[in-house]
């Protein structure tokens, strides 16, 4: 299995999903333009995606994925509570159930519940159905649950936000509520969080490791690397940025 970014960031979000025959597209933040001329890098077109997945309803997740599957007839996978909070009535989907793994081709998807401020917010775990390597996906998360734990460990791969760092958020241009709903239970996990959660997890078959989501305002890459290379038997990071996602990564 390997992934692919288009972009990681609160100005857009899209990430491939690759194994053997099987491609799959997590959430789309970008306009049809932008998000078919980024997909050009990796010598794709949009109808070579078998499946879109959408973890919520924010728009640097859900800003670009209508007009994407319709004008490609590409088959769309959600929550009901995400459908109902961005998709327009009549559009078609398949139904994603917390906890509730669906195949799709080479690969079986597990949705996981995370609490963050939309209506019904999944992350998932990708594995592949002939070998088992299993690779997960964990951003917009406003704190670690012990679901989180069980569910992501003992993973081959793991894309983790890590979205701020405490004190440059708390300094940061943002408004106080802006602040408040980042760094709140139900808003984005902050670096300490997510170190937190590798040291909680089992890693011993992590081979690598992307952070994403990082905020072009309240972080900055060299800490997140700093802070993870402070871990032992953590892969070194990939960092994911805003502009240019990250090429293809093989787990
Ligand atoms: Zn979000
Ligand atoms: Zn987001």
């Amino acid at each position: 299995m390997r992934l692919a970014s288009l972009g990681s960031g609160s100005r857009g979000n899209a990430t491939l999903v690759q194994h053997r025959d099987t491609t799959l597209l997590v959430d789309n933040g970008f306009s049809l333009r932008k998000f078919s001329h980024r997909l050009q890098r990796f010598n794709m077109q949009p109808g070579d995606i078998d499946a879109v997945l959408l973890t919520h309803e924010h728009s640097d997740h859900s800003g670009g994925i209508a007009r994407l599957c319709s004008s490609h007839q590409i088959p769309l996978w959600t929550a009901v509570g995400t459908a109902r909070a961005v998709l327009p009535t009549e559009f078609q989907y398949q139904t994603l159930i917390a906890d509730q793994p669906v195949s799709i081709g080479d690969i079986e998807i597990m949705p996981v519940t995370v609490p963050h401020d939309a209506n019904e917010p999944l992350q998932f775990i990708f594995r592949e159905i002939d070998n088992g390597k299993r690779l997960g996906i964990l951003t917009d998360t406003g704190h670690i649950t012990s679901h989180i734990i069980k569910a992501f460990g003992g993973l081959n791969g793991l894309l983790l936000e890590f979205n701020y760092d405490p004190k440059m958020l708390e300094s940061g241009p943002y408004p106080a509520k802006l602040k408040q709903r980042v760094g709140g239970n139900h808003g984005h996990l902050s670096n300490l969080q997510s170190l937190e959660l590798l040291q909680k997890i089992d890693t011993s078959e992590l081979s690598c490791l992307i952070a994403a989501h990082i905020s072009e305002n309240n972080n900055n890459p060299s800490i997140v690397a700093d802070l993870i290379s402070q871990l032992q038997d953590v892969p070194a990071p990939v960092l994911a940025n805003q502009d240019e996602g990250f090429d293809w990564i093989t787990l």
